[in-house]
């Protein structure tokens, strides 16, 4: 009989789960199950290109032009999981009930929504799907005001992509400063330099009280401070929670976030989870990551040991973002307090900030600087020891210190 492996989600972990799957056991079959109507595809465009009308959102599908069918997976789309019946090895499904030899939960993020800002009220918008991105994108066309409440990666790369679309911006952030989970003061600086030269108005250490529809459709918010803003639509990006409901309710191990171990097991042997969802083995502790790249490759690891391999996963995490003509990327595992911290001055609008850690590199932030972060992802994951001097110094080039290692 051939194995029965079934895999529940749309985003990158679930795709790419499937894919390896089926690669690791070609017998097996595999289908995934996906609570929405379409072919699974990728999130990133939603915040950037797709507003910009640079791409439509079915032009980037996870799984290919060819969709999932073409790897030999079978997609159940409309098919929300409602439960896991372990003991029965079933889950329940909003068109019945289907068998598993293996199961991968790979539900994903859901967005931290604002009780005055609830989705659902008029000109008040949320970015997560496809539907999202077309009802924002429709919006935006009659819009002259837009307020974005967050200033995290997707507020940020919003409020980018509505200045450029000639919209006056308005960015209301909790925090004291913008980017404050991503990046340290200085990125943080230059990048807040990047959307005021773009005249996009931004608002730190202020927090919306309260919301008033206007009879003309408009949207009034107070701020504690007493400040007004009248805005034609409102774009909430508060962050993300993972989505473990459905691993809490089989009685899997919760603690925000589906805890697996380093070969992505859930506490039941028969069941893997990955990407946004989990809570995962870290170089210290269980963390969690809400990135694309942990997503695809936590997803391939899962899909792998559901179908028989006994692989670990191990990573050198990193995110990026575009906002404007910046491309802002972090790779590697950020230490509370690194030994050294080396700014490498660049040409332009690029900068790059250099962190070690018993004397090789442990992490990385870019602004426009994809090439040399190529190679510094090579000497964090090959944990090459480095010298600050050379870290500092613009003429050093990286990849030659991957070569010094090799010789
Ligand atoms: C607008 C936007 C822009 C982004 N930009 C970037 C970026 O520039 N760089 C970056 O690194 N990351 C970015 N991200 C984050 C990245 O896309 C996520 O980290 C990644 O998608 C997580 O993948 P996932 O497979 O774990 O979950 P998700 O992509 O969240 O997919 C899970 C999906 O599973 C489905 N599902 C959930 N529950 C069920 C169920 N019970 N039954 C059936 N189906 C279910 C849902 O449709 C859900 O969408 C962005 C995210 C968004 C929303």
């Amino acid at each position: 009989m051939p194995k029965n492996i079934l895999i529940v989600g749309s985003g990158p972990a679930a795709v790419w789960a499937a894919i390896a799957a089926k690669k690791q056991d070609a017998a097996a079959d595999v289908t995934v199950l996906s609570d929405e109507a379409c072919e699974p595809y990728e999130k990133p465009p939603l915040s950037k290109a797709v507003l910009l009308d640079k791409a439509a959102p079915e032009d980037a599908l996870i799984a290919g032009k060819d969709g999932l069918a073409a790897h030999g997976v079978a997609l159940r789309p409309d098919t929300r999981c409602l439960s896991i019946d372990r003991a029965a090895r079933a889950v329940v499904t909003s068109s019945g009930r289907l068998p598993y030899d293996a199961l991968v939960i790979a539900t994903g993020s859901l967005m931290r929504e604002l009780p005055l800002l609830p989705p659902g009220m008029p000109r008040v918008h949320y970015l997560r799907t496809q539907a999202h991105a077309r009802e924002l994108k429709a919006g935006l066309a009659a819009c002259k005001h837009l307020v974005v409440i967050g200033a995290g990666l997707i507020g940020l790369e919003v409020a980018a992509s509505a200045s450029e679309l000639g919209i006056e911006v308005t960015v209301l952030e909790f925090a004291p400063r913008i980017m404050a989970r991503a990046c340290d003061e200085e990125t943080g600086a230059l990048i807040l330099a990047e959307h005021q030269h773009h005249g996009v108005d931004i608002n730190v250490s202020t927090s919306v009280t309260q919301v008033t529809p206007q009879l003309d459709g408009t949207i009034a918010l107070e701020t504690a401070d007493g400040d007004l803003f009248v805005a034609d639509h409102v774009v909430v990006g508060a962050g993300v929670k993972p989505d473990d409901a459905l691993a809490a309710a089989a009685g899997l191990t919760v603690q925000d976030g589906i805890v697996v171990d380093e070969q992505c097991r859930t506490s039941n042997p028969n069941i893997f989870a990955a990407g946004d969802a989990t809570r995962f083995p870290g170089p210290q502790g269980l963390v969690r990551l809400e990135n694309w790249r942990h997503a695809q490759d936590h997803g391939a690891v899962a899909g792998r040991n559901a179908a028989g391999a006994s692989d670990a996963y191990r990573t050198v995490p990193s995110f990026w973002s575009e906002q404007y003509d910046l491309y802002i990327q972090g790779v590697g595992w950020p230490q509370p307090n690194p030994d050294q911290r080396i700014r490498r001055k660049l040409d332009g609008k690029s900068t790059l900030l250099l962190e070690t850690a018993g004397g090789v590199l442990s992490y990385a932030l870019g602004i426009n600087a994809q090439r040399d972060l190529a190679a510094v992802r090579r000497l964090i994951e090959r944990k090459i020891p480095v010298d600050p001097a050379a870290l500092a110094d613009p003429a050093q080039p990286f990849a030659a210190m991957l070569k010094a290692k090799a010789s």
